[in-house]
């Protein structure tokens, strides 16, 4: 038994576990073969108002906070890990950082839009050459009378082709470093001067589009700051918090998908007169994959929760985080050995829950970032 979730967050999960059943299951598998990405899935969740749990009421939100986005968010990627995404793209990412750092303007353009799934939004902080060392980004922002002017390239942008507003992170003056970045807020479809390219060969999420973004001399108005100039960083922080607490609850999805599916299988699966699951080395397997899937959502509930109570929670989203990629990495390769070989295949769904799970290693700051966060908490050098 979990800890006992109000009425109004078991009426969000139900919500969330019954949409995921009905609108992505029956698709996912075929979707996943053709790399096909449905924007219709995407906004049926807006009008759902699963983006909107996180957001106040005055934008069309209904303010239930972020407990109620990861639990939902779980349900979503238990199924897909590719469809979990949309909740960093829409609110998680774009639209709190809007609503925290905004002016009323920006706000007004874009948030409404972000929690309906009318617009479709992205983050950009990644860069050819700048992964973990956000501050080393080369792409730059240069002050005109009437505008910024950007130049450079983003790389391995989650909704990268799809999205219509995205969060840019560029230089304002570089000889400040990481007191030299700014955020912006960008229209990404009426831009000259802003491409966007599909990568192709990604390992897993296959139903959710990421790309490069170029721009080369792309105009945008002064108005598109958001925040304060040289507040780029700190912003850009401020939205990690957020967006790795969603990705370590979709990776404590994906962790619960794999044992839902050997526990099935080793039920099913007879081997010498019985079924496997009567082995004790496949129940060891399937205990580890359950304490460290469980361990993983509270870590990840304790993150959502102190953000709601408005508690700063930088260490305990790297801890969910860390925990619930390798978790779920755990999880994904034990299934994939209770499965045999038909977990390498992919007539099974495990084989997909291996490769979605490798992301979790690796985006929004990869395991061994937050360990240095985490380490940086213990050793008393960062507080
Ligand atoms: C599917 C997918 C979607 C993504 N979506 C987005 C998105 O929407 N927006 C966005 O901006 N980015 C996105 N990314 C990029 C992702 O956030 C980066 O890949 C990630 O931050 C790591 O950067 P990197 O790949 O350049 O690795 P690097 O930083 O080059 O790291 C390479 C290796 O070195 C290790 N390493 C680096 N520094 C240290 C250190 N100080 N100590 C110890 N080890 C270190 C890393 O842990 C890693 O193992 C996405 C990536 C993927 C795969």
């Amino acid at each position: 038994m979990d800890f006992q979730l109000s009425e109004e967050l078991s009426a969000m999960q139900d919500l969330a576990r019954d949409f995921a059943e009905k609108e992505i299951a029956p698709i996912v598998e075929e979707d996943e073969k053709h790399h096909r990405f449905r924007p219709e899935i995407v906004r049926k969740m807006g009008d759902l108002g699963f983006f909107g749990v996180v957001m106040p009421e005055e934008w069309g939100g209904t303010n239930q906070g972020l407990l109620a986005s990861v639990i939902m968010t779980e349900e979503i990627a238990r199924v897909s890990a590719s469809y979990g995404l949309p909740f960093n793209m829409q609110t998680i990412g774009p639209g709190l950082t809007i609503l925290k750092f905004g002016t009323q303007e920006q706000k007004q353009k874009y948030l409404p839009g972000l929690i309906s799934g009318e617009l479709f939004g992205c983050f950009a902080i990644t860069e050819p050459n700048s992964g973990s060392d956000v501050a080393s980004m080369k792409t730059t922002a240069t002050e005109e009378d009437d505008c910024f002017v950007l130049n450079g390239q983003k790389m391995w942008i989650s909704n990268a082709d799809v999205a219509d507003v995205g969060l840019v992170y560029a230089h304002t003056d570089r000889s400040k470093g990481a007191k030299g970045m700014s955020c912006f807020v960008v229209d990404l479809k009426n831009t000259p001067g802003i491409t966007a390219v599909p990568i192709e060969g990604k390992v897993g999420l296959w139903c959710a589009p990421a790309g490069e973004i170029i721009f080369e001399d792309a105009r945008i108005p002064k108005s598109a700051m958001l925040g304060e100039k040289g507040e780029g960083f700190k912003i850009c922080m401020w939205q990690l918090d957020n967006t790795r607490m969603s990705c370590a609850t979709r990776a404590v999805g994906v962790g619960r998908a794999c044992i839902e599916a050997s526990v099935k299988y080793a039920n099913e699966r007879t081997q010498f007169g019985q079924p496997i699951a009567d082995f004790q080395m496949i129940q060891d397997q399937i205990a580890q994959m359950s304490v460290e899937i469980d361990a993983a959502r509270l870590l990840v509930r304790r993150a959502a929760w102190n953000r709601d109570q408005g508690a700063r929670n930088t260490l305990e989203v790297s801890m969910a985080k860390y925990f619930a990629a390798e978790a779920a990495n755990n999880a994904a390769g034990n299934a994939m050995k209770i499965h045999g070989s038909y977990g390498y295949s992919s007539e099974y769904p495990v084989e997909r829950y291996f490769r979605d799970a490798k992301s979790f290693q690796v985006v929004e700051g990869t395991s061994n970032i937050q360990k240095i966060i985490i380490a940086g908490y213990a050793l008393g050098k960062r507080k």
